[in-house]
Formats: structure tokens, sequence, C-alpha cells
């Protein structure tokens, strides 16, 4: 067994067969090939790759309804943390990888082909566009992100997404708590309620991880999100 199935198995409830390690392992070569032509992580030596990418997206496992074929959305997939991997362990869940940046939407393409993840698609767009979307508007059930932005704006990406009764799941750092308590207004305003924020150790990472759960009660307002720009400079 790999270290990535035995841990995701102590720390995420989460068994690996043999083919979902395979894909895993042709996820990081495909990975480190790809990084030497265009940026996608400051990341690249295997172990790294392996717990702060693999297993920190796997955490999300436990607390997704991964059974029920689920409508999700990464934004700000980049290259691909953390819809991919959760793709890989659940490909019954219909993913939607949303990127601003081309190069990483071709990256994301191309695993999607070579994994062949048939419920997966890779979307070129800014979540500020797209929210206002009829095709994307509040109809996912789970809207997730990591590194993309402070959580007050984030809000602002993700709620428009969800539809109320469904879940944002934001992966942050030590500033969870901070953010949680500076996004009230961008709560009150979309729709949000901060439901718990849950914490995470990876093995050898000093750091704790949290994964911060906001559920949507209400419809977001359509003046929200704003023009592409407008939720980072003028943040709720
Ligand atoms: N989530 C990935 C991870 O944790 O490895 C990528 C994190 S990277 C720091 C942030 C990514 O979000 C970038 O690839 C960027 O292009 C994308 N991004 C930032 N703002 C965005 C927006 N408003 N809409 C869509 N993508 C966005």
């Amino acid at each position: 067994m790999t270290a990535l199935a035995e841990y995701a198995a102590e720390l995420c409830q989460v068994t690996l067969s043999p083919e979902q390690e395979a894909a895993f392992a042709r996820y990081a070569d495909e990975l480190i090939a790809w990084n030497e032509r265009i940026n996608l992580t400051a990341i690249t030596d295997p172990a790294s790759v392996t717990i702060r990418h693999f297993l920190d997206s796997l955490t999300l496992a436990p607390v997704l309804d991964l059974a029920a074929g689920q409508r999700v959305i990464d934004v700000g997939s980049g290259a691909g943390f953390p819809g991919l991997p959760l793709q890989i362990i659940c490909p019954q869940l219909d993913m939607t990888l949303l990127e601003a940046t081309g190069k990483k939407v071709t990256f994301l393409q191309h695993m999607i082909d070579t994994l062949k993840l048939p419920n997966a698609r890779a979307v070129k767009g800014r979540a500020e566009e797209i929210g206002q979307l009829r095709a994307h508007r509040a109809v996912y059930d789970v809207a997730v992100a990591r590194a993309v932005a402070r959580l007050p704006i984030l809000l602002e990406y993700l709620l428009p997404l969800v539809k109320v009764g469904g879940l944002c799941i934001a992966m942050k750092g030590k500033t969870a708590h901070d953010e949680a308590e500076s996004s009230a207004h961008a709560l009150s305003v979309l729709g949000g309620r901060l439901s718990r924020i849950e914490a995470f150790q990876l093995p050898d990472v000093e750091e704790t991880h949290y994964l911060v759960l906001v559920e949507k009660v209400a419809p977001t307002p359509a003046l929200y999100p704003r023009r592409p720009g407008l939720p980072s400079q003028q943040p709720l």
C-alpha cells in the first residue's frame, strides 16, 4: 500500500483501490512534468505532492456526501486542488473545475482526459462572471476552494453558485478563525451561515489546516457577484 493510501484511510476514512492509487501516481507524474513548462505549483517533490496536494484535498471527503452524485464546483482549481483528487476517489461526483488561467485549464482538461474522468469538466472563467450565468448560478450542491482569496471575498465567489440548502467549503490555514469573524457582513448579505470550522493535521506538516463550512440559507441577491475584480477591491 502506498503512503497516500495509508494516510487516506487513517485521516480521511477513504479506501483507495489499486486503480485509484495508479491514477494518483499518474497525476503526480504529469503535474511534475507539466510544471517544467508552465507554472502550476511550487510544491514539486513527490512526497510533498502526496501530502500537501493529494491528502490535503482528500480531507474534504469526510464532510461531503460522496455517494450521492452531488454537483460540486472547485473555484480557482489551479492544477486541480481539491477537485481532481475528490473526483478520482469518487467518479460519480459531478465535478466542475473552474479556473481563470487558460494554461491551467489546458492542464486540467489533459488530466481529465488522461485519467478518463467522465463526470468532470474544466471551465475557463472567473467566478464573478459565471456566478451571473444561468448555467452556473445556484445549481451546485457544494462549492469548494483552496488558496483563492480571503473568506469575505471568497464567499462572494462561492455562495451565488450554490443552491439554498447547499454548502460552501473554504480550505484555510491559520487565519481561518479570523477570516470567519471578519465575514459576518458578507454572510448576511449573500445568504450564508457559518456552520462549523474543522481542524486537520497533515502528517509531517507543522501548521494546522482548517475547513470552514458555510451553509447557504437564503438566495443571494442578484447584484452579487459584482463585476470581475470588485469583490477583491471592495470586499463586503
Ligand atoms: N486551488 C488550487 C490549489 O490550492 O492548489 C490553486 C490555488 S492558486 C493560489 C489560485 C488559483 O485561483 C489561480 O490558479 C487563479 O488563476 C485562480 N483564481 C483566482 N481568482 C479567481 C476567480 N475570481 N475566478 C476563477 N479563478 C480564480
